[in-house]
């Protein structure tokens, strides 16, 4: 906290603990992902939405999907520790961005869960990236990327090497990071409606999951989970009446 004097700081100290207070939620004990509905009244859609995400991706639909319309040039300016997952946040002004029914969608971050959100025929992935992009209209598309445990990552390398070890804490990328060696050459993938991950759960969100893994080293996956201390994946939903294209 800075530039705050007087009776200015004590309002603002005496108001920002339940501010977050009303905020919190964790991926244990009593803020775990089966209480984050009771929370806060933001949180409902977690507890009642019927598109939840993740889910487990078994029963496919081939619909002959065209590859994913892929524009990635430069790469995140900082990576974050929010607390929740690491987060690699791209330029406001850089323009990342994939193509999806005709409209752009801007890269605005990309974070990490471990192990895997989404699991493929009931099996978790050692790692999950989630590629959060925006259109025009604020609709959400998400490009999610697993890592199995095998050789490492180098790429992955330029942020682990500057990830944060304390929550609220960020730091610059300092060698220049190409978002085209975290995804995998074969881009195909499966394609469903969902929601977010993590509180407000809202949906209407796009989900484009890569069928081909990555891998990251055993080395590279522990520094992850030793700094976010606990796996920080959602529990898989169930997908009621959607159907999951390829
Ligand atoms: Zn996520």
């Amino acid at each position: 906290m800075k530039d705050f004097t007087g009776k200015a700081a004590l309002l603002a100290l005496s108001i920002m603990p339940l501010a977050a207070f009303a905020s919190h939620w964790s991926y244990e004990g009593n803020e775990s992902p089966e209480h984050w509905s009771q929370l806060s009244d933001e949180f409902k859609t977690c507890q009642k939405g019927m598109n939840q995400s993740p889910i487990d991706i078994d029963k496919t639909l081939n619909a002959h999907l065209q590859p994913l319309d892929i524009h990635y040039g430069k790469g995140p300016d900082v990576v974050l520790n929010n607390g929740h997952t690491i987060q690699a946040t791209v330029d406001p002004k850089a323009t990342d961005s994939i193509t999806l029914d005709g409209h752009s969608y801007l890269l605005q971050q990309f974070h990490f869960h471990a192990p895997s959100e989404n699991t493929i025929h009931g099996k978790h992935a050692a790692m999950e990236m989630h590629l959060v992009h925006k259109n025009a209209a604020g609709e959400i598309a998400v490009v999610a990327v697993m890592f199995d445990v095998g050789a490492a990552n180098a790429e992955l390398d330029k942020l682990w090497s500057v990830m944060p070890q304390q929550a609220e804490n960020s730091s610059p990328v300092k060698s220049s990071l190409n978002i085209n060696k975290l995804i995998p050459e074969d881009r195909t993938y499966w394609r469903f409606s969902g929601s977010l991950t993590t509180p407000p759960c809202s949906e209407g969100v796009t989900w484009l999951v890569f069928k081909h893994p990555l891998t990251l080293s055993a080395a590279q996956l522990a520094k992850f989970t030793h700094t976010m201390h606990h796996d920080n994946n959602r529990p898989v939903q169930p997908v009621h009446g959607r159907v999951v294209i390829e």
